[in-house]
């Protein structure tokens, strides 16, 4: 946006904040508009409400550009910037029975019969026919410039004389509880007292009206604004006076436009008025009532500040002796002391006292807790949650708790072993830092990495360790449920901790933590569960537990499960033996029968170590096998001789035929059953068996037949 300060009005509203006012308003602020209007490059101000300037503190300043959009105000605008100077071209002319004519009533040129409202020269009318702006001109000489403000003058008196109403500006007042409030701007009805007023105080106001039943100065300001001088006079003579701003008024409008921006919408103000004054009095003594409150109670403050930090100072010293005499109980000691950090606890820094523990247990706190377990997150550490952290623990006295900054640093000036815990804290970690513990990091500290790796490996054997602890009481807790009362008597897990494992010498608790001793210790636990589940071997010891009885009940019963266990093997052998002797019985029963087969089955063999084929069968799955070899032995060499039988029956029965064939039936019967050297000192029958025997028997039959035979005959 572009701004012409030449072609426009520039408001700047000032806000005040005014003190009796905030107070008589309880406390809500109360701001007064106040506009410093820059006419031109012109700037003056005036206060709406006050009628003075405001006392008070700007606050805030804005501004705001007033702009009366489009053309016609920039024209107006110049138009009333050259009315106000020397080349003004006046448009009204005051007639010779003083009234007041406009340049469109009158005729042209000096036939006009005008004079100057200022110089009171002749003026020559000049219209559009002279190619002019209509105006009044002087006649002879030199405009004397006074006119158009004396005409803004005269049509302003001229106006009031019909009694009008006017807009009054709003201003400060009491209401009935004297408390200061604005008062809104109202329009009243005047009455046109005189035209001028004269006094002593040569006041010389330019309207007298009366208005709400008392008189009222009213100062038409065009070039030309009420001074302080003017003000104060004002003021003596204690008659309200109004000015009406008819500075960004155009010269040249009617006498109606110019009635209505007198009357109601050209600015205004108050010069003077006794509410306003009483109002502005009221607001200044409650202002001093409200500084004079505000010493004191500084005043007030400062000493009781002063009686706090002796308090507190005490308070520390008290604490600081208290604290001699507190015994220290460090939480995991031992964990420190492991991993080199016992040096870097129990620094005495400023404000230790604070606490309700002497330093080496907070200070181990917070190298435990807060940095080595991160019990406040992964984060880096700063002094303020850590001393919240400790607070939660109930670690700071609740009397330094909460000690204000200004408290603390004036107790600091004064006790220099004093500080407020965070600060106590800080300086703790400070103190680690320089010595190697602590480094920065971001914007906190985190612990070095020398210092926290062999911990945080240390911790974590630590935790199996205590897994392992777990593992042992939970099962040791399992084991004594188990058992009947009577034997587990008053043995609980804890008790049995605080018992002494014989084989070294020390309490389960201890042994426990022995990486030696621990997982024998297990072992033993874990058989003696094992055997309660009633399975595995009988445990080897009672690893200190009642627990004989539950042994023997167990040994007694592995002892009755191993006898019925031989008995089933035993059935079950005689089973198989049964199931042996059957097979072999039935395989013999197929191929052999009646006393053949008998004497197979019962007959000692030397291939069966001296026993039966039944006896080898019942012995053993080889045994039946031998055995069955054997029977297909005999069932192949049975065979083998049934052949032969058959081969022999059928030769002896060639021969007998033959020899009946060939010899007399005498002949024949005793050829048959001859015996002969020929024939192994065998009958023929007896001899022949097959072709070769039968063809040797056939030639001694043909010497039989040749000798006896009917061939022979
Ligand atoms: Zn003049």
């Amino acid at each position: 946006m572009r701004l012409d300060l030449a072609k426009s009005s520039l408001s700047i509203f000032f806000s005040f904040v005014d003190r009796s006012t905030q107070l008589s308003q309880g406390g809500v602020q109360f701001a007064i508009g106040t506009s410093i209007r820059l006419a031109g490059l012109r700037n003056r101000w005036r206060d709406p409400l006050l009628g003075a300037r405001p006392k008070g503190d700007i606050l805030s300043c804005f501004t705001i550009f007033d702009f009366d959009t489009g053309a016609g105000m920039g024209d107006q605008e110049e138009a009333r910037q050259s009315y106000g100077s020397d080349r003004a071209q006046l448009v009204y002319g005051q007639k010779p029975n003083g009234r007041l004519a406009h340049i469109t009533e009158v005729q042209r040129g000096l036939a006009c019969g005008c004079i100057c409202p200022a110089c009171r020269g002749q003026l020559v009318a000049r219209t559009k026919a002279d190619h002019h702006v209509p105006h009044f001109a002087h006649y002879r000489g030199e405009a004397c410039g006074g006119g158009p403000e004396t005409v803004l003058h005269l049509l302003a008196k001229e106006m009031f004389r019909a009694s009008p109403k006017m807009l009054l500006p709003g201003r400060l007042s009491l209401d009935h509880r004297k408390r200061v409030v604005t008062k809104p701007s109202q329009e009243v009805q005047t009455e046109f007292l005189r035209l001028e007023y004269t006094d002593p105080k040569t006041i010389i106001p330019d309207l007298y009206v009366r208005a709400l039943e008392y008189d009222l100065f009213v100062e038409v300001a065009v070039t030309h604004f009420s001074d302080e001088a003017k003000v104060r006079r004002l003021r003596e003579h204690r008659t309200p006076a109004v000015e009406v701003d008819l500075s960004r008024l155009s010269y040249d409008l009617t006498r109606e436009a110019i009635a209505d921006a007198v009357l109601r919408t050209a600015p205004r103000w108050w010069l003077y008025h006794p509410g306003i004054d009483v109002a502005e009095t009221n607001r200044r003594e409650d202002e001093e009532r409200w500084r004079a409150a505000q010493d004191e109670r500084r005043v007030g403050a400062a000493a009781k500040h002063q009686k706090r930090v002796v308090e507190l100072i005490s308070a520390y010293w008290e604490a600081s002796n208290a604290l001699a005499e507190e015994s220290s109980q460090i939480s995991r000691l031992e964990e420190l002391q492991a991993t080199g950090f016992a040096e870097h606890v129990g620094i005495e820094v400023a404000g230790f006292a604070c606490f309700a523990v002497p330093p080496e247990v907070w200070q181990a706190i917070i190298l435990t807790e807060v940095f080595h377990d991160r019990c406040l997150g992964n984060g880096v550490c700063k002094a303020v949650p850590i001393t919240q952290h400790l607070e939660k623990a109930g670690l700071i006295r609740q009397q330094f708790r909460r000690v204000y900054a200004g408290l603390a640093d004036d107790a600091a000036m004064i006790e220099p072993d004093f500080a407020p815990p965070w600060k106590a804290v800080d300086a703790y970690l400070k103190h680690l830092a320089r010595a190697g513990v602590l480094v920065q990091h971001d914007n906190g500290m985190v612990l070095a990495r020398q210092f926290a790796e062999p911990w945080t490996t240390r911790t974590l054997a630590e935790k199996q360790r205590t897994a392992a602890m777990h593992a042992a009481m939970q099962a040791v807790e399992w084991i004594l449920a188990e058992l009947p009362a009577e034997e587990r008597g008053n043995a609980t897990s804890e008790s049995w901790l605080d018992s002494v494992h014989t084989e070294s010498g020390m309490k389960y608790r201890a042994a426990l933590q022995s990486g030696i001793e621990a997982p024998k210790i297990s072992a033993e636990i874990n058989a003696a569960v094992a055997m309660l589940e009633k399975r595995g071997p009988l445990p080897y010891g009672t690893v200190g537990l009642p627990i004989e009885g539950a042994i023997q009940r167990r040994k007694v019963q592995m002892a009755k499960q191993a006898g019925e266990l031989r008995k089933k093997h035993i059935q079950e052998a005689e089973r198989l033996r049964h199931s042996r002797r059957e097979r072999l019985c039935i395989d013999a029963e197929e191929q052999l029968s009646g006393s053949g087969l008998d004497a197979f089955l019962n007959t000692t063999r030397d291939e069966l170590n001296r026993m039966t084929p039944l006896e080898a069968a019942e012995d053993s799955e080889p045994g039946l096998n031998r055995a069955r070899d054997l029977l297909s032995v005999l069932v192949r060499q049975l065979a083998r001789e049934g052949d032969a039988a058959a081969e022999r029956q059928h030769y002896q029965d060639k021969i007998i035929a033959e020899a009946k064939r060939r010899l007399a039936s005498e002949h024949s019967e005793a050829f048959l059953n001859a015996r002969d050297d020929d024939l192994g000192r065998m009958t023929p029958l007896m001899f022949v068996k097959d072709d070769s025997t039968y063809r040797k028997a056939l030639a001694k039959l043909s010497e039989w037949d040749r000798e006896f035979g009917h061939l022979s005959r």
